[in-house]
């Protein structure tokens, strides 16, 4: 069975933060043991490095992707899900772009970047943060990104962005919203999960949603278990999400996760889970990868 994951931190890690590629939770053998055959490494740069701007960790992002051990689909993707590891690049923090299409020109041609964060944790030159964020929506450098977004075939990543930012996407983009590793907020209060009128317009728009393993976006004041990740995935599936489900693990930035869910060689656990709870073949496959895979494939064309 295909399965693919939205978003990791891979490439921050090895690029800007200095880690042995090995040493990282998410390598090409950990990949192939769980059968994973997509992992979406993200450009992940709003941390403030004092010693260089954002833009500039992504270059040094860009260039330090043939480090990550997996071939990385920078141009056109393969007519079929690939039966071997292999990555996309996303950006996490629109702050790389420092309100310049020309950025954005650069690091589609350098990467193929697939969906962009429009925020992290910070207000930039797009918008706000959901974290500590004020209510305001997308500002106009952000309103623009959106068409260009549009032509390019490149989602939005709502994961950070706060509740009017959201709204924004859906009301001005043609693209659904995708919430690459973000969870349901009304089993797990959250200004990084998403709130059920969210869910319903991205099952309306035809978007995505990969669950998060981070503990404290699971739930509150106890270690999460893998019960509770199939927690979230059924709730959004009892809303009629079936096709909008996948997972976004977060790993190489997240310190707590469920036991049994430690690294992409455990992904079986999470299919023997749904199996467990007698989930069909076919909704499984569509969790698994094949809802990411679609959507990658439909802006692929557009490329
Ligand atoms: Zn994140």
């Amino acid at each position: 069975m295909f399965i693919a994951d939205a978003h990791c931190d891979t490439l921050a890690s090895i690029a800007l933060w200095g880690n042995d590629p090995q040493k990282c939770t998410v390598t090409a053998e950990r990949m192939k043991a769980g059968g994973v055959g997509l992992q979406t490494f993200a450009m992940f740069t709003a941390l403030r490095n004092p010693q260089a701007t954002c833009y500039q960790d992504g270059v040094k992002m860009a260039a330090a992707i043939d480090r990550l051990g997996v071939p990385i689909f920078t141009g056109r993707l393969p007519d079929e899900a690939p039966d071997y590891p292999a990555g996309v690049i996303s950006i996490e923090g629109g702050e790389m772009l420092e309100g310049k299409m020309e950025h954005l020109e650069e690091f589609y041609a350098s990467t193929g970047v697939r969906l962009i964060a429009l925020t992290w944790n910070y207000e930039n030159e797009i918008g706000y943060p959901g974290r500590r964020g004020p209510s305001l929506g997308l500002k106009p450098f952000g309103l623009e990104l959106l068409k260009e977004m549009d032509k390019k075939g490149i989602y939005a990543d709502v994961s950070h962005l706060n509740d009017p930012g959201f709204w924004d996407i859906v009301n001005h983009m043609d693209l659904p919203p995708i919430a690459s590793h973000s969870n349901v907020r009304t089993l797990c209060e959250n200004t990084r999960n998403l709130n059920d009128d969210q869910i319903k317009a991205v099952i309306e728009k035809k978007g995505f949603i990969g669950i998060n393993f981070y503990n404290a976006f699971l739930v509150k004041d106890r270690p999460a278990t893998l019960e509770d990740v199939f927690a979230h995935i059924d709730y959004i599936a009892q809303m009629g999400g079936i096709d909008v489900l996948g997972f976004g693990s977060d790993f190489d930035g997240i310190d707590e996760w469920p036991d049994g869910l430690e690294h992409p060689g455990e992904f079986p656990n999470l299919i023997t889970l749904l199996r467990n709870h007698g989930y069909s073949e076919e909704n499984i496959a569509a969790i698994a990868g094949g809802n990411l895979w679609r959507l990658l494939k439909k802006a692929d064309a557009m490329r």
